[in-house]
């Protein structure tokens, strides 16, 4: 027996609302995961984000006027990143955060 479009919509309806409930509850299970490992980290690696340079074209050729704004170059630009994965259940940790050091050496 065909459904009609109406059977489509709903049965769709209801399948989105099981898939969503179905992805939550992945998610939660992915969190018990972690939450239950003592993690053991492996290496840090650089995991740094590099954003290419890219030229903004500005307004087109013939506008006028005191704002006419021409074409901008942005710089590549490069953001400092590291991550670490745990080797018992393969959780990837990322931060951005450094520490500072102030290193002291005599003055003559
Ligand atoms: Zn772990």
């Amino acid at each position: 027996m065909d459904e009609n479009p109406i059977q489509k919509r709903n049965r769709l309806k209801r399948e989105i609302a099981q898939g969503a409930e179905n992805l939550k509850s992945k998610k939660r299970e992915l969190e018990r995961l972690s939450a239950n490992c003592r993690h053991e980290w492996g290496p840090t690696e650089t995991a740094f984000i590099h954003h290419k340079g890219y030229t903004i074209p500005g307004d087109a050729l013939g506008t006028m006027g005191v704002d006419h704004r021409g074409p901008f170059y942005v710089s590549p630009k490069t953001d400092k990143r590291w991550k670490r994965v745990c080797t018992k259940c393969g959780e990837i940790d990322y931060t951005t955060s450094v520490n500072k050091t102030t290193v002291e050496t005599p003055k003559w």
